[in-house]
């Protein structure tokens, strides 16, 4: 099994399903929402060899987290995973855009002055924004947009820029998530549970049920759910391969 977006951080029982991810799950990318947090959690998850931890400042808590963006600065040279990040331009944290967009260019400048990095990225009611600085910036790295819920010409442009999605059970199980799975290519898509904020049944998504996201990419792509499969499966050597994480 395999996760490119969890908040394992935040899940109620965390330490206690620990054990169970890093068995499961060949690889999950534990996203964080600030700098602190990242530093706590990389220390308490070092023991999980198949759980990394990115670094993060979450768009929706920008205001709050604002003074850590020093210090995120200065621990990108420490890692090679960054998420979450991105920008929310939703009527809810539109009052912050501006600075959300400041830091997001901060992040993405420094990212391609270290070398560049694995970036899961959030861009809800924000692609646009988010893509156009991810475009003046090349060098940052691998992106990975986190449930891409754009428009399909912004889709477009996020192919073109060499973007990567993470799909999760709750955006393929919409009609809008569906559409827009159908046109990104089959080659560039990675399981996420965005757990725990993403639930089934009132009941969290857990890492290792990310992915289910097969079935429905299955129809999505009229083949057997085995070769859905497998070209994740593929898709997952592929994107370690071309990061050097193999
Ligand atoms: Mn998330």
């Amino acid at each position: 099994m395999i996760d490119f977006h969890t908040h394992l951080d935040l899940y109620p029982n965390a330490l206690e399903i620990l054990p169970k991810v890093n068995e499961l799950n060949q690889f999950t990318l534990a996203v964080t929402t600030s700098p602190r947090a990242w530093i706590a959690t990389s220390k308490v998850f070092s023991n999980y060899s198949n759980i990394r931890v990115a670094l993060g400042l979450h768009p929706e808590i920008a205001d709050a987290k604002r003074d850590e963006t020093e210090l995120f600065l200065d621990c990108i040279a420490k890692t090679k995973f960054i998420g979450e990040i991105g920008i929310d331009g939703s009527p809810r944290f539109a009052r912050t855009v501006s600075l959300q967009e400041s830091i997001f260019e901060q992040i993405i400048r420094t990212s391609a002055r270290n070398g560049g990095k694995i970036l899961s990225v959030h861009t809800r009611g924000a692609t646009s924004k988010v893509l156009s600085i991810l475009e003046r910036f090349p060098a940052a790295g691998t992106v990975i947009l986190h449930w891409f819920s754009g428009s399909v010409k912004e889709l477009e442009k996020a192919i073109a820029l060499g973007c990567w999605f993470s799909i999760g059970p709750s955006m393929i199980n919409s009609n809008t998530g569906k559409l827009l799975s159908e046109k990104m290519p089959i080659n560039r898509i990675l399981p996420e549970s965005d757990g725990p904020f993403s639930s089934r049944n009132n009941k969290p998504i857990m890492p290792w049920e990310a992915i289910s996201i097969t079935e429905e990419l299955s129809r999505v792509w009229k083949v057997p759910k085995s070769e859905a499969n497998d070209t994740i499966c593929n898709n997952y050597w592929q994107f370690m391969e071309i990061n050097n994480l193999v």
